[in-house]
């Protein structure tokens, strides 16, 4: 066994079926008299429907989340805080609105509850990512890890099946990347393994029948532990290269992580085969990277970043932005190799190391 640090982040997380139920009972726990309830503009019945379930605990719903975390939003709901004495916040939904809450606790340190609603994973992490006049920065905070997280599988049984795939895909990644992390250990590397197969197996079924609830639920409890992974340890060229590519050419978050996943495996393949074989395990697949391009292809994901609307003529920008500036990565970033697996994932090519 080679030596390793594992650090354990601190949250209550509480799993099942119809567990909003158990909203109101975790916010007395927290001591929480007037929570906001957070929100996109889309789930705002759903959130309605919360916070009537809540009483005189919820002082209002704020439903303006976005995409990306815009500051400008943040701003609004701070004012929301402080107009109603607000002392914590539920945020029901994905990444975009779990983001609204952990900005809010960045600046107030109120306390938060997430009710995620899709796979991105973003309640486990200490991590957010925030935009400022277009341009996004991330950072890592204890202060911004969510206290209590109630996944509800019947909260995801509404997620559209495209949506579905691509944000499952999106996990996926975080628990790839988790494999050959150089701060990998052992128990993440066990949730990694556990979340790629929970989510490889559901998809396809959640593709067939959005309302299994088996599936949902196995793909919940896969996003769980992959959305572990990202918190614990350090990502690499995957999520480089969306981070840039979805920056540079405001292409949508999931649906460019689930294009580039097979090419940044293919490329890091050679150096981290241990993580490959495991992966490929996982999946039943004989090669990792064509598992996880034929996943998407069983899904009806897109495959190619020019149908996510990337110009051509953003290969060589895309590939100057990745290989700048230098980032831990099992393969050293060579940009004549990063500019080729660019342009593959542009065309939809099948990914090749
Ligand atoms: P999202 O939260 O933007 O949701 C996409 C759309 O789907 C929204 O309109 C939303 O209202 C709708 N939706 C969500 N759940 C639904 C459901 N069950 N039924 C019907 N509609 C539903 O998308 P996302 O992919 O979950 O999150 C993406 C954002 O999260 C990005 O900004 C990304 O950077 C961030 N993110 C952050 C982290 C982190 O650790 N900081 C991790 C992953 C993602």
């Amino acid at each position: 066994m080679d030596s390793f640090i594992y650090e354990a982040l601190p949250s209550r997380v509480i799993f099942g079926s119809g567990t909003r139920a158990r909203l109101a009972e975790e916010i007395d726990r927290l001591g929480l008299r007037r929570v906001l309830v957070l929100s996109t503009p889309p789930q705002r019945a759903d959130a309605e429907r919360l916070a009537a379930s809540l009483g005189t605990r919820a002082a209002a719903v704020f439903s303006e989340a976005a995409m990306h975390t815009p500051v400008d939003v943040t701003e609004r709901a701070m004012a929301h805080v402080a107009a109603l004495k607000v002392d914590g916040t539920v945020a029901v939904g994905g990444g975009s609105t779990t983001g609204l809450g952990k900005a809010i606790a960045l600046r107030s340190d109120l306390p938060q509850l997430v009710m995620p609603t899709t796979y991105a994973g973003s309640e486990m992490t200490p991590i957010l990512g925030e935009t400022h006049d277009g341009r996004k920065t991330t950072q890592r905070s204890a202060k911004v890890l969510p206290e209590v997280v109630i996944y509800d599988v019947e909260l995801t049984l509404t997620l559209p099946p495209a949506l579905s795939a691509t944000s499952g895909v999106n996990a996926i990644a975080h628990a790839v990347e988790a494999l050959y992390s150089p701060d990998r250990n052992p128990i993440v590397s066990l949730m990694a393994d556990d979340g790629i197969a929970s989510l490889g197996r559901a998809l396809p079924k959640i593709m067939q029948d959005p309302a299994d609830r088996s599936a949902r639920s196995d793909a919940l409890y896969g996003a769980w532990l992959c959305g572990c992974c990202l918190g614990a340890v350090g990502m690499a060229l995957h999520h480089k290269l969306c981070h840039t590519l979805g920056g540079t050419f405001d292409l949508p978050h999931a649906e460019t992580h689930t294009v580039v996943l097979p090419h940044a495996m293919a490329y890091n393949a050679v150096a981290a085969p241990e993580a490959m074989s495991r992966i490929a395990r996982a999946l039943g697949t004989q090669d990792a990277a064509t598992g996880v391009y034929d996943l998407a292809g069983r899904l009806g994901a897109k495959r190619a970043l020019r149908d996510l609307g990337m110009p051509e003529y953003g290969i060589e920008r895309a590939a100057d932005l990745a290989s700048q500036s230098p980032y831990p990565n099992p393969r050293p970033i060579a940009r004549a190799a990063i500019r080729d697996l660019i342009a593959r994932a542009w065309a939809g090519m099948p990914p090749q190391g």
